[in-house]
């Protein structure tokens, strides 16, 4: 080998101090931002746990649209588009909801769940503003804020006292102090007020978040900067949970002065349709929310085939789902497919038809899965594609079971890559309510190319009312399917 020369040193050299310097320094004036590591502040299913966790509570604390309301669908679209953004070793299972409140805030919950109050969809001006907001609640969950603030506080509480906590705080700045609540968990041990230097950091990163999805960054900081200026009603809520760190406009403007300028997405008649849709619904002040949540009931949270919630209440936790909710621990199936499951539902085997049932033991009852995933695999009649397939399989579905329907529209998603198809279906559930009646149950079917022009179906069932509790368990199962050759 030649020994080196004197001219491969200096190249060496150059070559450490490209390999050290950071990406922005060489790319010049146009650099293209990326995300940053935001590292790991506890484990990652502990994290999705958590904030399972707090969703259950958040549900029975607080009227929540239901995933089938086009608003709901809208931001979750939304929500998708910003996700889609993110690099995979540092995406979280993201949920959107959108919270029937008059207030203007929004809020995140480690390991992915982001909820938006209908204030805060009517006080946007654009669909770039809306953007903003869920790119900031999602920058904190991003940079795991929540739980990155419970360890400086030297936290060493239980996980239901840090859930308490963490409760306390949310609900505590979004609907008011809930004394019950609070006497059950000792909420306020734990103060979850993001820092400034944490907002102006949910500011930055969602300022590349937004770049990346087509938006203008600084749309998120003139909307905050709006609700800062607004003062008094209802603009403060956001910044009580949410401390303005300073000039949000200034400092993103700073951040973006060099990357390379591009046609932003400003507005769409997609926004426009929701937040008249939004208008049109009910929404209840903190205070109101406070009193039903004391006197232990929630509005009504099912829509009437308008869309309108009915209401006022009734009462909660009448019906027992503990049987059937996740451990929190996964296993692993293996077959013709892989997939991780919840370590106490059973993956069973159907000889005839080949597909397999993952369900929990009190999920399946002789009328059918009330809880629980089904993976099938199915063969199209002449489908063109993918989506021509999966409107074939909810036909078929359709005539097995007339009250199914379909609420949306198919989207285009990626398991591991490869491209499938994603929608939500509604049925009745094989169980019935107190008034004898099926519950409404919510499905969601993801479609996936397997060889031969067949199909792969998962769906993922639950009763409506439990459906946003188990969604992180069926986010989790889906990105851990594999198929096996
Ligand atoms: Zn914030």
């Amino acid at each position: 080998m030649r020994p080196l020369s004197a001219f491969s040193r200096p190249l060496a050299v150059l070559l450490v101090f490209v390999l050290a310097c950071p990406a922005w320094m060489l790319a010049g004036v146009s650099a293209e931002p990326s995300l940053p590591d935001p590292g790991l502040a506890a484990p990652r299913d502990q994290q999705i746990q958590l904030g399972q966790k707090a969703v259950a509570e958040v549900y029975k604390q607080m009227p929540i649209l239901p995933d089938s309301s086009p608003v709901t669908l809208y931001v979750r679209s939304l929500g998708h588009r910003l996700q889609r953004v993110i690099p995979e070793e540092y995406n979280w299972p993201y949920q959107f909801h959108v919270v029937q409140q008059s207030d203007i805030n929004a809020f995140a919950l480690p390991g992915g769940p982001v909820f938006v109050n209908l204030g805060t969809i009517l006080a946007a001006d654009n669909e770039a503003e809306l953007a903003g907001v869920l790119a900031h609640e999602m920058s904190h969950v991003y940079m795991q804020h929540s739980i990155k603030g419970m360890r400086k506080q030297g936290t060493t509480q239980a996980a239901g006292q840090i859930l308490g906590g963490l409760l306390g705080a949310v609900l505590g700045g979004a609907a008011g102090a809930l004394a019950n609540l609070g006497a059950q968990l000792g909420a306020g041990v734990i103060s979850m007020r993001y820092s400034r230097a944490d907002e102006a950091q949910a500011d930055a990163v969602g300022a590349i978040i937004m770049w990346k999805a087509g938006y203008n960054p600084l749309r998120l900081a003139q909307f905050f900067q709006k609700l800062a200026a607004k003062g008094g009603g209802s603009g403060p809520q956001f910044l009580s949970d949410h401390p303005d760190p300073g000039d949000r406009v200034q400092a993103v403007q700073h951040e973006i002065r060099n990357w390379p300028s591009r046609q932003y997405r400003d507005d769409t008649p997609e926004f426009a349709q929701a937040r008249q849709e939004a208008r049109s619904l009910r929404a209840y002040s903190a205070q109101q929310i406070h009193e039903m949540a004391r006197s232990g009931q929630t509005p009504h949270n099912v829509s009437d085939p308008d869309g309108v919630p009915t209401g006022p209440s009734r009462p909660r936790g009448s019906a027992d789902s503990s049987g059937v909710m996740p451990s929190g621990s996964f296993q692993q199936f293996q077959g013709t497919f892989s997939i991780e499951h919840p370590s106490n539902w059973q993956a069973t085997r159907d000889q005839q038809s080949g597909g397999v049932t993952i369900a929990p033991q009190a999920g399946v009852s002789q009328n059918g899965i009330a809880y629980g995933a089904v993976v099938g695999q199915f063969q199209p009649r002449n489908a063109n594609n993918l989506d021509d397939a999966t409107q074939q399989l909810i036909a078929t579905l359709q005539q097995q079971n007339p009250g199914i329907r379909q609420a949306g529209k198919l989207q285009s998603i990626r398991v591991n890559g490869v491209p499938g198809k994603s929608v939500d279906l509604l049925g009745p559930s094989p169980l019935a309510g107190p008034d004898g009646q099926p519950l409404p149950e919510h499905d969601w079917l993801v479609t996936l190319p397997n060889s031969d022009g067949a199909a792969i179906s998962l769906v993922f069932v639950a009763p409506e009312k439990d459906f946003p509790r188990l969604r992180p368990t069926y986010e989790h199962m889906l990105k851990t399917f594999h198929l096996n050759e």
